[in-house]
């Protein structure tokens, strides 16, 4: 029984079907016989706030499982050696693993290539050197890199990035800082974002460009790891380059033109993230379900009483809304449409769409819903960040009204 009136091509239902049926043989197994790691914070971080090995090495284990299956690599462009895939798979898959896997079997994390830790389209533009250095083990999920744009300085306006690439002969030597750069702390490489240009950066037309980089170059160092809501590890972390070096095969777009990158870059991260928020929404929609028609309370199921099933229509009728929102916004990408419009409507809508379900989900549970027993505080951690992540919503509006203003009315 689909709520959508339209079906999926026949080969995006197979690939949603495939992860999954993966996710269930490869993902669950491994959360429930390595519980006691998952449950016990000092066992999944190392004392510098890394991930342990132990972790890691699960990590690692579910990517080159996946990447075996052919679902690792499905959206990278076939002309890199992946399945070819658009964003509406890009956009199903990873709804799909959220939905079936809640927040609480993270490794699914790992199943589908992220577009910032992983092979995806944005890899279409590296020189033929590169693709020989380092597409090899990416594509077998041996190896990892991460996307340095954020710096303390330059968030929101991306553009004001203030690290630098000076020439030096035949070469450039990059130094700066980055901040917020998720899987630096694991990652064998960094796309470091730089100004080549001065002036055409300062004028914001180009300027930029962006560098594939190892991350054991001299220079290169790993600051800090920085800790989100209490825990004490994680995987974004703050970066100082010093007089880096780098040559031209590392270039990852043509020399001043790497800010289109990014932004390809952030808008694959805002499918991710609206794929995200619609299957938390859904899990905990559906958790709150079950448990309002076991719970009982003045001698009856609470799902009797509509101050606790109210909200949960309206959880169930914004993610629905949400989800046609991102079906259709992958879809326009495929098409060949900018969608930046439909896309920050999408990412805007589904994050707040996704929090406020889990946030009721929690309120259905009533003490039940902080435990962690139950988890439902993993996805409401997630999806508060992804307000802010990949464009705040306050920037989604922004892209919005600046199509709007421009005649873009349509709806
Ligand atoms: C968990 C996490 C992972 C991340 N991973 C990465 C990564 O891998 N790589 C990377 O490069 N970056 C990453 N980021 C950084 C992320 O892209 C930035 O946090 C985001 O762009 C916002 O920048 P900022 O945090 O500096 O906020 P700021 O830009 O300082 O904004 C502060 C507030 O002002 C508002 N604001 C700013 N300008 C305007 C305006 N014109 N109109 C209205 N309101 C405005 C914002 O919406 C926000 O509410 C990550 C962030 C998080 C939280």
């Amino acid at each position: 029984m689909s709520a959508i009136a339209w079906e999926l091509p026949d080969d995006i239902r197979a690939v949603r079907d495939g992860l999954i049926d993966f996710a269930r043989k490869e993902v669950l197994p491994r959360h429930a016989d390595h519980h006691d790691l998952f449950e016990d914070p000092r066992r999944l971080y190392r004392e510098d706030g890394r991930f342990s090995d132990a972790l890691r090495t699960l990590i690692g284990e579910v990517r080159r499982a996946s990447a075996k299956a052919g679902y690792y690599n499905m959206c990278v462009p076939e002309s890199l050696g992946g399945g070819g895939l658009g964003h509406l798979a890009y956009y199903v898959g990873w709804e799909a693993l959220f939905h079936f896997c809640g927040p609480k079997n993270w490794l699914m994390l790992y199943v589908i290539s992220h577009w910032a830790f992983g092979p995806s389209r944005l890899l279409e533009k590296v020189t033929e050197e590169a693709r020989d250095k380092i597409l090899a083990p990416m594509m077998a999920g041996e190896a990892s890199m991460c996307f340095g744009l954020s710096e303390p300085g330059a968030g929101s306006d991306a553009a004001a990035l203030s690290t630098k690439a000076v020439p030096d002969g035949n070469a450039w030597r990059i130094t700066g800082r980055k901040i917020w750069t998720s899987n630096l702390p694991v990652a064998d490489y960094c796309i470091v974002f730089a100004v080549t240009d001065p002036a055409r950066a300062a004028a914001r037309k180009g300027g930029i460009s962006a560098f594939l980089v190892p991350t054991s170059s001299p220079g290169f160092e790993v600051q800090r790891i920085i800790k989100l809501f209490g825990h004490i590890g994680g995987d974004e972390a703050e970066l100082r380059l010093e007089d880096v070096r780098v040559e031209p095969w590392q270039l990852v777009s043509a020399l001043d033109q790497g800010f289109a990158a990014a932004l390809y870059g952030v808008s694959l991260g805002r499918i991710y993230n609206s794929a995200r928020a619609v299957g938390y929404g859904r899990w905990a929609l559906e958790l709150a379900l079950d448990y309002a028609q076991t719970r009982k309370a003045f001698d009856r199921p609470i799902s009797e009483y509509q101050g606790v099933t109210f909200p949960l229509a309206e959880s169930a009728t914004e993610l629905h809304g949400a989800h046609l929102m991102g079906l259709n916004a992958a879809t326009l990408l495929d098409q060949g449409a900018p969608a930046i419009k439909e896309l920050s409507m999408a990412k805007a809508y589904s994050v707040q769409a996704g929090y406020r379900a889990v946030d009721r989900a929690m309120q259905t549970h009533g003490a039940m819903g902080f435990t962690n027993e139950v988890g439902l505080h993993h996805a409401w951690h997630a999806l508060r960040i992804i307000n802010v992540a990949d464009g705040t919503n306050e920037i989604l509006n922004r892209s919005i009204v600046q199509r709007l203003l421009k005649g873009d009315t349509e709806l």
